[in-house]
């Protein structure tokens, strides 16, 4: 059993009040809170280990770049990934999958097709339609139903020889839907289209292995597990990497560099052009040591269990409409509530120390899909506990009061 208490005791931010209440944190989903262990990391390197990686032979510098390449061996471990150069660090999601884009995209040609799904986050949206617009690709969309749940049957039928990558979310994050990626992968890979997984909202709240999903490529953002912003990987399969043209042009990504011709260097460090964000990747690898501390599947089931609390004590708030009910769901909790803007809703409940975002969730579509123009959205992480449930649903009553 997982002890919230012990968990809690580690977030130094969870001990302040908001609006002179103790702060109730609902919005991991947009951004996780960081355990002390990730703190510490981040002021030890600074204060004792700086130093630029790869290129120092004097002491500091090797270690510091022992530690940066600790971190990829980290993280490679983390997602069980076949060898750390399958590990690139990346800015977080959005940069992984615009490298994808912008790298695959050279190889791609008119009326190739992309597949992405109906739930996507903007950053699994937008690079693809850069590609339809600058190389004539076809982007194609897998729909959902009313519970937020793909279809795979719709799925299958779009799949064809043409399907270069099918690119979807392992959780969304405006829904909390997780998505059958297995499955995905395995009718992607059938026609041999290649797969990109948005990891940014999933590997907070579960184990994953990317080799068994056999995916070719995962992201994920380390702001969202527990660890600093400006950092997170993309998974590669090495032999889908070892195909793609360079990313970024500059140092560090070169093996060697005349005016006529430069020779580029091997993997990963052929998509990591300049002084990378080596605070960022030691951080990120303190946060996954640290959920491996605590447990992936014991946060899985911890948080599950807090989710249907929370479900339940949602549902019975006169007027409140869950969006995305999908069976298979992680903790986020959309919701719109009659006569009462989420806006508002987010704006009053903050007065009583309780934080949750109230927007479109950078997923357009899927407020179309729903009708509505926005959610408050409630999302949960291994330190939340029933009594933050309790303080949302009390908060919420309170604000429903005034608004109606
Ligand atoms: N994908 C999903 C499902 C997300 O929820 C997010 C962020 O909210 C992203 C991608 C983008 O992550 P980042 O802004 O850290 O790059």
């Amino acid at each position: 059993m997982l002890d919230n208490a012990a968990i809690r005791a580690q977030f130094p931010i969870l001990a302040q009040t908001e609006n002179g209440h103790p702060l109730v944190y609902l919005d991991s989903a947009a951004t996780a809170q960081k355990p002390l262990r990730v703190i510490e990391a981040l002021d030890r390197y600074y204060r004792e280990q700086n130093a630029n990686v790869h290129r120092g032979v004097y002491g500091l510098s090797e270690r510091a770049t022992d530690l940066y390449e600790g971190a990829r061996g980290a993280m490679g471990a983390f997602l069980n990934a076949a060898t750390p150069l399958e590990i690139i660090f990346v800015r977080g999601a959005t940069e992984g999958i615009n490298l994808v884009a912008s790298t695959l995209g050279k190889l791609l040609k008119p009326g190739d097709e992309i597949l992405i799904s109906a739930m996507e986050h903007h950053s699994n949206i937008v690079p693809w339609q850069f590609l339809r617009d600058e190389r004539g690709i076809r982007l194609r969309v897998i729909p959902m139903d009313e519970r937020g749940v793909l279809d795979m049957d719709a799925f299958r039928k779009l799949l064809s020889e043409r399907t270069r990558l099918v690119a979807v979310t392992h959780m969304s994050n405006a829904l909390g839907t997780i998505n059958p990626v297995r499955e995905i992968v395995d009718a992607a890979k059938a026609v041999g289209a290649l797969t990109l997984i948005d990891g940014a909202q999933a590997v907070p709240h579960m184990p994953v292995d990317v080799q068994a999903l056999g995916c070719d490529f995962y992201v994920l953002s380390g702001h969202k597990m527990y660890g600093p912003t400006g950092i997170g990987v993309l998974y590669g399969r090495m032999e889908v990497l070892e195909t793609l043209p360079p990313y970024q042009g500059g140092g560090d990504m070169i093996r060697s560099v005349t005016f006529k011709k430069t020779e580029f260097n091997v993997l990963p460090y052929r998509f990591e052009a300049g002084t990378p964000h080596i605070a960022g990747a030691i951080g990120l690898a303190e946060a996954a040591r640290w959920m491996e501390a605590v447990g992936r599947q014991a946060i899985f089931d911890y948080e599950h269990e807090l989710l249907q609390y929370a479900t339940e004590q949602l549902q019975a708030i006169d007027g409140l409409r869950l969006i995305g009910t999908a069976p298979e769901k992680g903790g986020v909790l959309s919701f719109v509530i009659e006569g009462a803007h989420p806006h508002d809703v987010a704006t009053l409940i903050d007065q009583d120390g309780i934080a949750v975002r109230a927007s479109h969730h950078c997923a357009q579509p899927v407020m179309d899909f729903f009708g509505v123009p926005a959610t408050v959205r409630a999302s949960l992480g291994v330190y939340n506990n029933r009594e933050d449930i309790d303080r949302l649903v009390a908060a919420l009553n309170d604000a429903l009061e005034m608004l109606r």
